[in-house]
């Protein structure tokens, strides 16, 4: 019997358990490896710190999903891979073998350069662990008013930053709490269109919430950050949301990675040197395209790497996969509304977030299994 282990239950494997469950393949073990029981949607978690859901509402249940892929579910930490002897190597001491083997780890926030970052902010990855620190900072809120700074002005930071915002200020009982977001771009989310770019800063203007834009931060403290050209900005709490890092142990499997240390793959999803393995999300870097890393982007990778998969375990040719130019963004503003943009094109309001909620509820759906 063949061994396919997916390592990491992020956006792409949880479509791959899904379809493997629809369409079971005969002789072969399916082993997801995962910290965690339940994976968090990206797309969700602004609405979860808003306020606007539940945390059952953004998780999907990965120890249901494994049951109705007929797969084994092990609780535990890849930490090291053998790709020659084809064995992953796990924190709880577990050794397994695979003969196709598929990485979905996602990636972690690049604090480590910046003095005090790891020890005085909160990063929002790993999520759970960044849910339980929210969760403190509300009863924090409750007893003095705060002042919460979210490092980064990328998508995360800016939706991070309106919807933490929103909840403290809806929230009974809360003292009146400042945020302020600070990056060391010269304008938040740089990567899209001006008129969406200037959707979210009036966002954030209307809230009150305040923009450091064009200064990196180069030191964090207990008392707040020092930018770079000297300027101290008091904090209570300091989130940390600046981008994407890739796990520092991928350097030693001996696998291709790229100038940041993601796994290298091609066309088919595929390692660009230990053909029969895989990698798609965060951690992938693909060798012929350019291609954001996003929950979007994750997502859109799961069929065909579930197609994929089949193949490698058959010995069959592969497929090849071409991302999609340009995706649809939605980005909420706390307040239960929301900015799309496609392209040049941007709009904000009310009916945007209800079409934005109508899509990741929609998406949720799809992951629930009957117990
Ligand atoms: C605040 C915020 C909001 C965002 N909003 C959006 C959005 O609206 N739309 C969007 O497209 N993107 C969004 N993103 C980006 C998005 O979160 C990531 O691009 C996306 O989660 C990547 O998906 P993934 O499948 O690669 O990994 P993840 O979703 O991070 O999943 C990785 C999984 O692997 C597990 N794992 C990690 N390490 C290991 C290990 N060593 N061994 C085994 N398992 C492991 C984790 O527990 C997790 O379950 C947002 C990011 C932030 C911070």
């Amino acid at each position: 019997m063949k061994r396919l282990v997916l390592a990491g239950g992020g956006h792409s494997h949880v479509e791959v358990l899904r379809r493997f469950g629809d369409e079971p393949m005969a002789d072969i073990e399916v082993v997801l490896v995962s910290p965690a029981a339940d994976t968090t949607y990206s797309g969700m978690l602004p609405g979860l710190v808003a306020g606007h859901y539940s945390w059952r509402d953004c998780h999907i249940d990965l120890d249901a999903l494994t049951r109705h892929a007929g797969a084994k579910f092990r609780q535990t930490c890849v930490t090291g891979i053998d790709p020659v002897q084809r064995h992953i190597i796990c924190d709880s001491g577990l050794v397994l073998d695979w003969d196709v083997l598929s990485l979905d780890i996602g990636s972690v926030p690049p604090c480590g350069g910046v003095s005090g970052a790891t020890q005085f902010g909160v990063a929002v990855k790993p999520v759970d662990r960044f849910l339980a620190a929210w969760d403190g900072i509300l009863e924090r809120a409750g007893v003095d008013p705060l002042r919460l700074v979210v490092v980064g002005g990328g998508a995360g930071g800016v939706e991070l930053g309106l919807a933490m915002h929103h909840r403290l200020a809806s929230t009974p009982g809360v003292r009146p709490c400042d945020v302020t977001l600070v990056t060391q771009a010269e304008t938040i989310v740089p990567e899209m269109a001006a008129g969406a770019r200037r959707r979210l800063r009036a966002a954030l203007s209307h809230h009150g919430i305040g923009l450091i834009a064009g200064i990196a931060v180069c030191a964090v403290d207990a008392e707040g950050l020092t930018l770079s050209n000297g300027a101290r900005v008091p904090a209570d709490v300091v989130v940390w949301t600046t981008g994407a890092a890739a796990p520092l142990w991928l350097r030693d499997t001996g696998l291709a990675l790229d100038k940041g240390g993601f796994v290298e793959v091609d066309e088919f999803l595929q390692s660009a040197s230990h053909p029969g393995v895989f990698a798609t999300g965060d951690v992938a870097a693909h060798r012929d395209a350019r291609v954001p890393k996003s929950g979007v982007y994750a997502v859109r990778q799961g069929p065909p790497l579930a197609a994929n998969l089949r193949l490698a375990l058959e010995a069959q040719p592969l497929r090849p996969w071409q991302p999609q130019r340009r995706t649809l963004a939605l980005l909420s503003t706390g307040d239960a509304r929301a900015v799309a943009a496609w392209g040049g094109w941007s709009a904000e309001g009310s009916w945007v977030w209800r079409w934005k909620n109508h899509i990741d509820t929609r998406f949720m759906r799809r992951y629930r299994m009957a117990p």
